[in-house]
C-alpha cells in the first residue's frame, strides 16, 4: 500500500494514472500534479469514471525545485513518477532528493535550448541517491525502458553472449491526419532531426538525419520503413550488455510524414532557435507544437497497431543465434481501456510497472540506475499481466 505523486498531466500521465488506479492495491493513494489543473482534474473525472478511484490534484511547475519540494514534503509520497518533459528531470530529482523520496522517469533529460540527450546529466546524481538511501529508475518508458529490459532477458536466459542488437519501433497506426505526432511534438521532433548515430566496435559511428534506411519485416504489422536513429537507450546498452558488438535504433516512418517534416525543417518550423515577433522571443518548434493536434486527441481516431522490439544475435550453446523478442499493441484496444492511443500506453504502463518494482523491492537499489541493471524476471512477468504480452520467435541468420 504505498502513495505515489505523478508529475505531468499529458498522453503517458493519463495512462499511468488509469494503470496505477486500476491496480489500489500496490498504488492506494495517487496524487496527480501538472502545470495545468485543469488536465489534473479532466484525467482524475475520467479515472473516477472507469476505476472507481479518486486521484488528488495539484497544480505545479515542476521546474520549481522549492515548490516541488514542499509538496513531497506535504503529501509524503513513496515514490515520484515523472512524466511531463525531459527538461524537468533535474528539478524533479533534486526535490525527491530534498524530500526523501523514490524517482522514476521515461526520457532522459534534456538541456531546454539544447537538443541534445545523454545520460551524463542524471548519472551524475547515483552518489547522492546512494547516500540518501533513494532509487532513481531511469528510462522506464517502453523505448527506453521495455526495450532495455528485453535486452537484459536475452542477456541473462537466451544468450550466452549478444554480439548485435537492433532495436526496432514501428507505428502502423492512422489517426488519419495529415501530419501529428504521436507524442509530444517539440520531443519527437528534436529527436528525430538529429543526426543518426549508432555504436560499433567500440565507436560511435555518425550519419546524416535520416540517412540510412532499411525494410523489415515485422511480426503482426508486416513490412515498414525503418530509419536509423540515435537514441538514448544505445548509451547505457553499450555499459550494461556485456561482449556487444554493435547497436542501432530504427523507427519506422511514412513517406507522408517525411514529407511533412522536411518541408518544416526547409522552412524553418523544427529549429529550437528563438526568434523576435512583435516583440516576443519564441522557438519556431513551440510554436509549431501550438498548431499540431495534441497527442492527447489522437487516441480516438487511431487504428492499427504498434510493434516494437529486439532483434538480437549472438551464441547460445556455441552456435550463432538471432532472435526477435516484441510487443504488439492495438491503437484501439488501449483507447477503449483508457482513452489513449497505443504510444501513450505503451510507455504509460512500463512507467507504472517500474513504480511497482520499485515499491515492492524488486527494485528497490538505493542509486541511479537504467532498466537493464536490474533483474528482468519480474518485470518481464508485469508485462504480461497489465497489458504489454511479449513474444520470442527465432529468425533467419542473416
Ligand atoms: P505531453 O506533452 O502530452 O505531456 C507532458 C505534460 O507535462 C503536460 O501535461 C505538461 O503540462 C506537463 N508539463 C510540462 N512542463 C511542465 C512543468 N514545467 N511543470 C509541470 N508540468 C509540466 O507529453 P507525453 O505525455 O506524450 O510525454 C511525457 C513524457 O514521456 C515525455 O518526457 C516524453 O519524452 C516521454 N516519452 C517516453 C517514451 C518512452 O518510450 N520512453 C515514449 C513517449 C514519451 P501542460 O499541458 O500544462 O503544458
Amino acid at each position: 500500500m504505498s502513495k505515489v505523486i505523478i508529475i505531468g498531466a499529458g498522453g503517458v500521465g493519463n495512462v499511468v494514472c488509469h494503470k496505477c488506479a486500476q491496480s489500489p492495491a500496490i498504488f492506494s493513494e495517487i496524487i496527480l500534479a501538472s502545470r495545468t489543473l485543469e488536465k489534473c482534474h479532466s484525467i482524475a473525472q475520467t479515472v473516477k469514471e472507469k476505476t472507481g478511484q479518486a486521484i488528488k490534484t495539484y497544480a505545479i511547475d515542476a521546474d520549481d525545485v522549492a515548490a516541488v519540494t514542499e509538496l513531497l514534503k506535504k503529501e509524503k509520497p513513496e515514490l515520484l513518477i515523472n512524466v511531463a518533459l525531459p527538461y524537468q528531470d533535474l528539478s524533479l530529482m533534486d526535490a525527491c532528493l530534498n524530500a526523501g523520496v523514490h524517482y522514476l522517469d521515461t526520457a532522459n533529460y534534456e538541456p531546454p535550448h539544447e537538443a541534445k540527450f545523454e545520460y551524463k546529466w542524471q548519472w551524475a546524481y547515483q552518489e547522492r541517491f546512494k547516500e540518501a538511501g533513494l532509487t532513481a529508475l531511469l528510462g522506464s518508458g517502453f523505448d527506453p525502458g521495455v526495450t532495455n529490459v528485453f535486452c537484459a532477458y536475452a542477456q541473462k536466459h537466451l544468450f550466452d553472449s549478444i554480439e548485435t542488437i537492433d532495436i526496432l519501433d514501428a507505428n502502423a497506426g492512422d489517426h488519419g491526419y495529415p501530419f501529428a505526432t504521436n507524442f509530444n511534438p517539440e520531443i519527437n521532433i528534436r529527436e528525430i532531426t538529429q543526426k543518426g548515430r549508432y555504436w560499433e566496435n567500440g565507436k560511435w559511428v555518425e550519419a546524416e538525419p535520416m540517412s540510412i534506411h532499411q525494410k523489415y519485416t515485422f511480426p503482426v504489422v508486416g513490412e515498414q520503413d525503418a530509419y536509423l536513429l540515435y537514441h538514448e537507450e544505445l548509451e547505457s546498452l553499450i555499459e550494461n550488455i556485456t561482449g556487444l558488438k554493435r547497436i542501432r535504433f530504427w523507427m519506422t516512418f511514412s513517406e507522408k510524414y517525411l514529407t511533412h517534416l522536411k518541408v518544416l525543417e526547409n522552412v524553418g518550423m523544427t529549429s529550437i532557435e528563438p526568434i523576435e515577433i512583435k516583440g516576443q522571443k519564441i522557438q519556431p518548434i513551440e510554436f509549431l507544437k501550438s498548431v499540431l493536434p495534441d497527442p492527447a486527441s489522437l487516441g480516438e481516431r487511431t487504428q492499427g497497431k504498434t510493434c516494437i522490439g529486439c532483434d538480437i544475435t549472438g551464441i547460445k550453446d556455441g552456435q550463432k543465434k538471432r532472435i526477435f523478442i516484441y510487443n504488439v499493441c492495438d491503437h484501439q484496444s488501449c483507447y477503449q481501456e483508457v482513452l489513449s492511443q497505443a504510444i501513450s500506453y505503451t510507455t504509460g504502463v512500463p512507467a507504472r510497472l517500474g513504480g511497482e518494482m520499485i515499491l515492492k523491492n524488486h527494485w528497490k537499489k538505493p542509486g541511479v540506475w537504467n532498466m537493464e541493471q536490474m533483474d528482468p524476471d519480474p518485470f518481464m512477468e508485469g508485462l504480461m499481466a497489465y497489458g504489454l504480452p511479449w513474444e520470442v520467435i527465432d529468425l533467419p541468420l542473416k
